[in-house]
């Protein structure tokens, strides 16, 4: 057997970084890449414009991955005699997983779930989601395959399985790559605290005794905050649904009170489940609005801020007047991103992993002072996308994996296999299976 008939897996990049992983499996002239998207460091202060090919490769945004890549974006040919079988697959819409898919060669296939496939075209609508790809306006989303659950997909030698997985990301999945020798599992990003921890499970059974398991470790990044009973991990939420109990909660004991939200646009489920769930009625502000009802179809109330852009794919009838909000204290549950100064003193605020995310921006605090301020509470309801250590031993004893391969976190060397070997790869390190 040569070397050619052999599976190997090359880790390009998203090792020791929260994001960003780029994996290729490879087997005789076949091979695949997951995913596509950049390392965030807004430290860099790199605006869009800025991050051109050399600037990514430079900083390490992205990997530097032969053989997948736009010729017109890399200046480098793809060797189609090498390569005969190509495709790429990302596991969720979320940057860090998918900002770089415009990079992509056309020619070559893009597979994800049919959520993450419908929303990605949408959230870029402006150009200002994912990077460009060459010789297209801003705006424009290269073809995305929506993948169906669980059917295996042909690339040569090689087939991927897109499995339904949970993470706060609308449509997450996670994916099984088989060769003709080898089986290897990818978590994407992964949680079992989520909507649906019963997909989870599914995923990993199916995942089971695999030669590979490429796992994220966000949850062991931060070891030192682990201890500490005064973080907040430990006061918000459990889950999920513990989340929208708690919204629901609010409401319910804030009965003549402005109460107002914010979400991040990717967690779709949450503010589905908002929706839903809240006595009040849920009015979203028209730029979200217009987003479900472009990638989903689905229609909501909603508002405009004064002399904002209209999209004409809304009903004008479902739309309430930002006046009508503004007077309101007990019918509705509406979602505030501007102009904080017009909301009533004495409302309650409600912050759900909305933008600014959190500490590490700079923007948080100065945020979180301007309701201070105005007398208006502010309530911070988080729940991450992410497994914790707990969650991840649980995750890991469900496969069993003969090789561990710890990814997009801090500390890759915290998750251990206690089933077989761990591997800690080098970036650009290929493993021979
Ligand atoms: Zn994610």
């Amino acid at each position: 057997m040569t070397l050619k008939d052999k599976t190997t897996v090359t880790f390009y990049n998203g090792l020791t970084t929260i994001g960003g992983p780029m994996i290729e499996v490879a087997y005789n002239d076949s091979h695949i890449l997951f995913d596509l998207g950049e390392v965030y460091r807004p430290e860099l202060k790199l605006s869009m414009e800025d991050e051109d090919f050399e600037t990514l490769i430079k900083y390490q945004l992205i990997g530097e991955v032969p053989n997948f890549y736009d010729p017109k974006i890399t200046g480098k040919e793809i060797d189609k005699d090498r390569w005969k079988h190509a495709a790429a697959y990302i596991s969720h819409l979320h940057l860090d997983h998918s900002k770089a898919l415009n990079l992509l060669a056309p020619e070559i296939p893009l597979y994800t779930g049919k959520i993450t496939a419908q929303l990605l075209p949408a959230l870029n609508e402006d150009g200002d989601f994912l990077l460009p790809a060459a010789g297209h306006d801003k705006g424009y989303t290269r073809e995305i395959i929506a993948a169906e659950y669980k059917k295996p997909i042909q690339v040569g030698d090689i087939t991927m399985e897109v499995w339904p997985s949970d993470h706060d990301a609308y449509g997450a999945t996670g994916l099984i790559v088989k060769t003709p020798d080898k089986t290897i599992a990818y978590t994407g990003d992964i949680r079992l605290h989520g909507y649906h921890p019963d997909w989870v499970h599914d995923f990993l059974k199916a995942a089971k005794h695999c030669d590979m398991f490429i796992i994220e470790g966000t949850g062991v990044s931060w070891p030192e905050e682990k201890h500490d009973d005064n973080s907040e991990e430990f006061t918000g939420p459990k889950n999920e649904v513990e989340l929208t109990e708690q919204i629901v909660k609010l409401e319910k004991e804030n009965p003549k009170r402005q109460i107002t939200f914010n979400t991040y646009p990717t967690n779709v489920e949450r503010l589905l489940r908002i929706i839903s769930d809240s006595p009040r009625k849920v009015v979203l502000h028209a730029k979200r609005a217009h987003l479900l009802k472009d990638s989903l179809d689905q229609n909501y109330p909603y508002y405009y801020l004064p002399e904002e852009k209209r999209f004409n794919d809304l009903n004008p009838e479902l739309e309430v007047s930002y006046q009508k909000l503004l007077d309101d204290d007990h019918e509705y549950l509406w979602q505030a991103v501007k102009n904080y100064d017009d909301l009533k003193e004495g409302g309650l605020y409600i912050h759900s992993n909305a933008e600014p995310l959190g500490d590490f921006d700079p923007a948080y605090k100065p945020f979180v002072e301007k309701f201070a301020q105005k007398k208006i509470e502010f309530e911070a309801l988080r729940c991450s996308g992410h497994a914790d250590e707990e969650e991840l031993k649980e995750i890991i004893s469900e496969v069993e994996p003969a090789i561990l391969i710890p990814v997009h976190t801090l500390h890759p060397e915290l998750e251990e296999n206690p089933y077989g070997e761990r591997i800690l790869p080098k970036r650009g390190q290929t493993i021979v299976l």
